[in-house]
């Protein structure tokens, strides 16, 4: 049953508290006004490139297949994320939340890997890709070239978050450091590559201009 209590709260508190999370509680929405778990993951600082991943999407345990065995309280951390009112959340002591809270955050950054390779979670993406909301490439001859979220790595913990460029191909920084440190395997190495093969108009052209090195308009020759 969707609670229509415990996240709420959850935000409020976060939201009333604290210097300390002021990072993390960039919440949209005015006083008393409903959020889910997913809205408010994505709002956070930091989390502009994740899409919200559909209830759906989550709520079918044949998408969730394996992450059991990869995120540790799994149950509570699922049940966090769809705002279900856990029937054990009183039973666990603040550290144990706090837990759950990280756990949460990694099993729908695993989901959300998967949801951005169907093609309901590609078309979230092409939104955010047409709004520039990855960022541009950082290259002069690319003109501020759109980029795509890729990851490094597929597993946790073991690349970070870096954008894309389709006309040089190379990877980059992403723009701000609260985007530097999310986890690479939220996005994975196969998105921005399956999404441009999907959406084959948007290749550019790839551009192979170098900057030459000069003195005084001569060009530096290698010795
Ligand atoms: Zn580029």
């Amino acid at each position: 049953m969707p609670s229509t209590s415990t996240h709420k709260n959850k935000n409020k508190v976060v939201s009333e508290e604290s210097e300390t999370s002021v990072d993390e509680s960039d919440v949209s929405g005015s006083e008393g006004e409903y959020v889910s778990w997913v809205s408010w993951f994505c709002n956070l600082k930091g989390h502009e490139f994740f899409c919200e991943v559909d209830d759906d999407y989550i709520q079918d345990e044949f998408n969730l297949c394996g992450l059991s065995s990869k995120v540790p309280y799994y149950d509570y951390a699922l049940d966090l994320i769809l705002d279900v009112e856990s029937s054990h959340g009183d039973k666990l002591n603040e550290e144990q939340n706090s837990l759950v809270e990280s756990a949460a955050e990694m099993l729908y950054g695993l989901i959300h890997a998967r949801y951005i390779l169907t093609s309901k979670g590609m078309s979230a993406m092409m939104e955010k890709y047409k709004n520039v909301e990855f960022g541009s490439c950082p290259r002069t001859f690319c003109s501020e070239q759109p980029c795509l979220p890729v990851g490094q790595s597929d597993i946790p913990r073991s690349s970070y978050v870096r954008i894309y460029c389709p006309q040089c191909e190379d990877i980059y920084l992403p723009r701000t450091r609260y985007q530097y440190a999310i986890d690479g395997a939220y996005f994975g190495t196969t998105f921005p590559h399956l999404f441009l093969m999907t959406y084959n108009h948007l290749k550019p052209q790839r551009d192979t201009r170098s900057y030459v090195p000069k003195v005084f308009g001569f060009k530096v020759h290698k010795p």
